[in-house]
């Protein structure tokens, strides 16, 4: 017989879902706790995913099950550190994972990145998706914006400060989020990328979508497509390099419609100084690669230039790369990471499975060596004696229920709840 252990796992996002599914398939003689300081689970689907991004959030459906069949057991609105330390789990599990992501904004070290009206996309992002921890309202005011970076973060930021907010309607958006974008006079979006367009890190499908936004032309600059801008047979280029090239030539190709709204893609673009006195008046960029250098008017700017982990309590971390200093996974005896906070916030949400993969070989190799609890199992006993106000699987039920049905009678899937208190009240109700 296989030794019993006890697992616990911070973070209830895909990475730590995925870490824990894998785990009770391959030793099936393991009881996990899934522990998450939001009172809901799913992480960056419920708090990173753009709300008009169905097809992604629609992920949450095979986290359901995994979760839903009671190999392991959530515990939501438990902050790992003050509600549960090192110390608790090392008395109650044999191992613990941390699978805590990335959701703060890279830093970009220039002169004016303090400005009133110059944002972070990891926040703006958290606010259009009802992150609790952020405030209810989002300033809106610039009729010009410039969104910094070539990612999917920046297209997500930049399509929906582009599209219409009754566009967004049929999604989950909180009403809060849905009239401060119903206000937004924005007329001009303007995405700039520091590499040239065959170097974009956006993806096919999420690329393709833009140009498909309702009332929203988009203008791309024939000064970054010289001939032969695209050599399909340079190195590392890819299919989905060659999809996005199609697409791009295919809009340069493309008549104005005289939309209300237009998004521009800027390329050969570094960033140098926010320009303004207390607000964002504009931002100067170096044309990559030259000496010269040029503005643009703006009076918001949103870096969207990558996410970066957040060191935990007691937890080894390197500060340059933002994640947990780890080897394959492995922390520290009985310490284990995966996803974003153990590789970097790089790739799609399918990823941080194969992540899990090697961070649960490494685990299961070293039961015979790992943490040795004196009380297995009864961290819940211990969160209950502290009064702590932790959610449940069955509590995520009944939220569940209470968002779709507060959609249903206005004819939308879901709407979400945001506020701690009354996601956790709802809960434990
Ligand atoms: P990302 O794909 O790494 O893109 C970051 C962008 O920021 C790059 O274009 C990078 O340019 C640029 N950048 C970095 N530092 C800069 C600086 N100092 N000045 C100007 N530009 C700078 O990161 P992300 O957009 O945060 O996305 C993270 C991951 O999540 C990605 O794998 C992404 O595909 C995924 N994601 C997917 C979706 C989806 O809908 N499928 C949505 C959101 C995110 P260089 O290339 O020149 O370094």
């Amino acid at each position: 017989m296989s030794k019993q252990i006890k697992v616990a796992i911070v973070g209830a996002g895909p990475a730590g879902i995925y870490a824990g599914n894998i785990l009770s398939n391959q030793y099936p003689d393991v009881e996990i706790d899934l522990f998450d300081s939001l009172p809901a689970p799913y992480g960056l689907i419920r708090y990173g995913v753009a709300p008009d991004h169905p097809r992604i959030k629609g992920i949450v459906n095979s986290l359901h099950e995994m979760l839903n069949d009671g190999k392991i057991r959530f515990y939501g609105n438990v902050t790992f550190g003050t509600d549960l330390t090192l110390d608790d789990i090392k008395k109650h599990y044999h191992a613990v994972i941390f699978a805590t992501g990335a959701i703060k904004d890279a830093q970009l070290n220039i002169p004016g990145i303090g400005l009133d009206g110059s944002y972070g996309a990891a926040d703006f992002v958290a606010w259009y998706d009802g992150h609790p921890d952020y405030p209810r309202t989002w300033p809106l005011e610039a009729k010009q914006v410039a969104v910094l970076g070539n990612g999917n973060v920046a297209l997500d930021v930049a399509r929906v400060l582009a599209k219409h907010a009754d566009d967004l309607l049929s999604t989950d958006i909180p009403a809060n989020v849905y009239e401060g974008l119903k206000s937004s006079p924005v007329t001009d979006v303007h995405v700039f990328g520091r590499r040239g367009p065959a170097n974009i890190k956006f993806t096919p499908i999420e690329l393709r979508e833009l140009g498909e936004v309702e009332d929203v032309d988009i203008v791309l600059y024939e000064k970054d497509f010289p001939d032969g801008w695209f050599d399909e047979d340079a190195e590392g280029v890819t299919n989905q390099h060659k999809v996005m090239a199609r697409i791009l030539d295919s809009w340069r190709e493309r008549e104005l419609t005289g939309a209300s709204r237009r998004l521009h893609l800027h390329f050969y673009s570094t960033p140098v100084e926010i320009l303004g006195d207390e607000k964002v008046s504009g931002i100067k960029f170096q044309r990559t690669g030259t000496d010269e250098f040029f503005e643009q008017e703006v009076q918001a700017v949103y870096r969207a230039i990558g996410y970066f982990g957040s060191a935990l309590p007691q937890i080894p971390f390197d500060e340059k790369l933002g994640v947990i200093t780890n080897q394959g996974g492995r922390v520290a005896d009985g310490i284990y990471a995966t996803g974003w906070i153990k590789r970097g916030p790089v790739g799609l949400i399918g990823h941080t499975k194969s992540d899990a993969t090697e961070t649960i070989e490494n685990l299961v190799a070293d039961i015979p060596n790992l943490m040795d609890p004196v009380a297995p199992g009864e961290a819940i006993k211990t969160l209950t004696e502290r009064g702590v106000q932790f959610t449940d699987w069955h509590g995520w039920l009944k939220l569940n229920a209470h968002e779709q049905s507060l959609g249903e009678k206005v004819n939308r899937e879901r709407i979400k709840v945001v506020d701690r208190d009354e996601q956790v009240r709802i809960s434990r109700a």
